[in-house]
C-alpha cells in the first residue's frame, strides 16, 4: 500500500496505459485542472465506437438530480460511465440525500462535475470514475469543491466538504480530496479501483489526510494534516471514535467505518463539533 497512492506525473499518467488494473492510481493529474479553465477538450469527448467498446451508457441525471459542467448551472450535458459504477453512483446519490436531508438540508438539486468516462487511461477511461465539484441543495445551500472549500476560512463550509467526502468514502474505493495534493483542490476524485471494501488504511495518504482534517475540524485537534498516521494521528482517530461511539478496526471492519463515516457527515451537514 502507499506507492500506488504517489501522484503520477503528467507524462507518467499519459503514460500509465494498461496499469489501471493493477490498482495504480492514474485518474485526473494536470489534465483536469485544464479542463476547468476550458471548455472540455475535443479529445475527452468519447466517440461511438469507444463507447460501444466500453459498453458504456449516457445520463445527465443521477436519481433525478441534474449533473452540470464544473460549476455551472447548464447547460445540461450527457455523461458517460459503465452501467456498474452508475448503479454505484445512484447508491452514492441516496446516502447523499437522506445523510444531508435528516441534517436539514433540502433536496439536493443539481451536482457538478469534471468528468467521468474520458477518452485517457485509469479509472475515468474505464468509465469506473467521477470527479466532482459542486454540490447543490435546494433551499440555497452548497458545497464548492472548485473554491477549495476543504481550506475555506468558513468552518461551516469546511464542515461540509468533509460531509460530502464522508458520502462519497461511503461508495467509492477511492477519494482523492484537496489535502490530498494540488491537483486535486478543486474536485473530489471517487472511483471504485483495485480494492474491494471501504475502509481507512493507515497507509493511505488519501484516507489519512482525510481522518486528520475530520479530527482538525470536528474536534479542535490541531494535528498537521500530512498524510502520515502517528501517534498524534491515532490518539484523535480513538477520541473520534469515541465521540461518536464507533468500536472496531477501521482498517479492517467495514460497518464500523460507514458507521463513523455517518457520524461525520451528520455532524458536519449540521455544522456541529464532534
Ligand atoms: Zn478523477
Amino acid at each position: 500500500m502507499g506507492h500506488h497512492q504517489h501522484a503520477p506525473s503528467r507524462r507518467t499518467l499519459l503514460g500509465a496505459a494498461g496499469l489501471a488494473g493493477a490498482g495504480l492510481l492514474t485518474p485526473t493529474g494536470a489534465a483536469l485542472a485544464d479542463e476547468h479553465r476550458a471548455a472540455l477538450p475535443d479529445e475527452h469527448v468519447p466517440t461511438r465506437r469507444q463507447a460501444q467498446a466500453l459498453a458504456l451508457m449516457s445520463f445527465s441525471r443521477i436519481n433525478g438530480v441534474e449533473v452540470y459542467y464544473g460549476t455551472q448551472t447548464s447547460p445540461l450535458r450527457t455523461w458517460r460511465c459503465t452501467p456498474g459504477f452508475y448503479d454505484r453512483l445512484q447508491a452514492w446519490m441516496t446516502t447523499l440525500s437522506n445523510w444531508s436531508g435528516q441534517a436539514g438540508h433540502g433536496a439536493v438539486r443539481s451536482i457538478g462535475s469534471a468528468g467521468f468516462y474520458v477518452n485517457r487511461s485509469g479509472q475515468h477511461g474505464a468509465g469506473t470514475a467521477m470527479d466532482l465539484s459542486m454540490v447543490r441543495w435546494a433551499g440555497g445551500r452548497n458545497s464548492n469543491m472548485f473554491n477549495g472549500d476543504h481550506a475555506s476560512g468558513n468552518r461551516t463550509r469546511r464542515r461540509r466538504y468533509f460531509a460530502v467526502e464522508a458520502t462519497l468514502r461511503r461508495h467509492f474505493r477511492y477519494v482523492l480530496d484537496g489535502n490530498y495534493n494540488a491537483d486535486h483542490r478543486n474536485h473530489f476524485h471517487a472511483d471504485v479501483a483495485a480494492l474491494p471494501d471501504r475502509r481507512l488504511l493507515h497507509g493511505s495518504r488519501a484516507d489519512t489526510v482525510f481522518v486528520q482534517a475530520v479530527c482538525n475540524n470536528f474536534l479542535g485537534s490541531g494535528i498537521a494534516i500530512d498524510g502520515d498516521w502517528g501517534p498524534n494521528t491515532q490518539r484523535e482517530v480513538t477520541r473520534l471514535k469515541n465521540r461518536l461511539n464507533v468500536s472496531g478496526d477501521l482498517q479492517s471492519n467495514r460497518s464500523a467505518v460507514n458507521k463513523l463515516l455517518k457520524g461525520i457527515a451528520l455532524h458536519g451537514f449540521r455544522d456541529r463539533a464532534i
